[in-house]
């Protein structure tokens, strides 16, 4: 089974409503570690880049705007199959679709405003914790980080 890492965030909604502390212990609660962790508003080039497979979409500046209104959470959280597992404990992106049990479906009610990112594949985990932590504020445990992923 591969350890992996995945890119975090409670978005500003999610931030606002007081989740930060129900979600970490849901990550915690599944046997993830938290590798890092900040509080922060971030910019719009940041916000771009972390969306950009997203640019062509009508919401896209929408969704920019939203980003960067307010504080987020970021965090980068290690473990086995953590990016298929978390996208599963995420839920689906509409509340219309996202299960009881899950943090959307538990706690999401927009679309657009739906609480939590988590990174969707290898590649852009890579690439969305590049995007928010210096390589060397990232705790580790595992040396040889990436092993097996590959
Ligand atoms: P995710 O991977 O489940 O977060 O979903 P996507 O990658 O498809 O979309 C990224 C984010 O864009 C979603 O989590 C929403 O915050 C936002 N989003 C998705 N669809 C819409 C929409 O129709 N309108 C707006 N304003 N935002 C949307
Ligand atoms: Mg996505």
């Amino acid at each position: 089974m591969p350890i992996q890492r995945t890119f975090i965030m409670v978005k500003p909604d999610g931030v606002k409503r007081g989740l930060i502390g129900e979600i970490i212990k849901r990550f915690e609660q599944k046997g993830f570690t938290l590798l890092n962790a900040e509080l922060m508003t971030i910019s719009r080039e940041k916000a771009e880049y972390h969306y950009m497979e997203l640019q062509d979409k009508p919401f896209f500046g929408e969704l920019v705007e939203f980003i960067t209104s307010d504080s987020v959470f970021a965090m980068v959280w290690e473990g086995e199959n953590i990016i298929e597992v978390s996208r599963s404990m995420i839920g689906k992106t509409s509340p219309l679709e996202a299960l009881p049990g899950t943090i959307r479906g538990d706690f999401a009610y927009s679309k657009a405003e739906n609480v939590i990112h988590g990174s969707d594949s290898l590649l852009s985990a890579e690439r969305e914790i590049a995007n928010f932590f210096d390589p060397l504020s990232i705790r580790s445990l595992n040396k040889d980080f990436p092993f097996d992923e590959r």
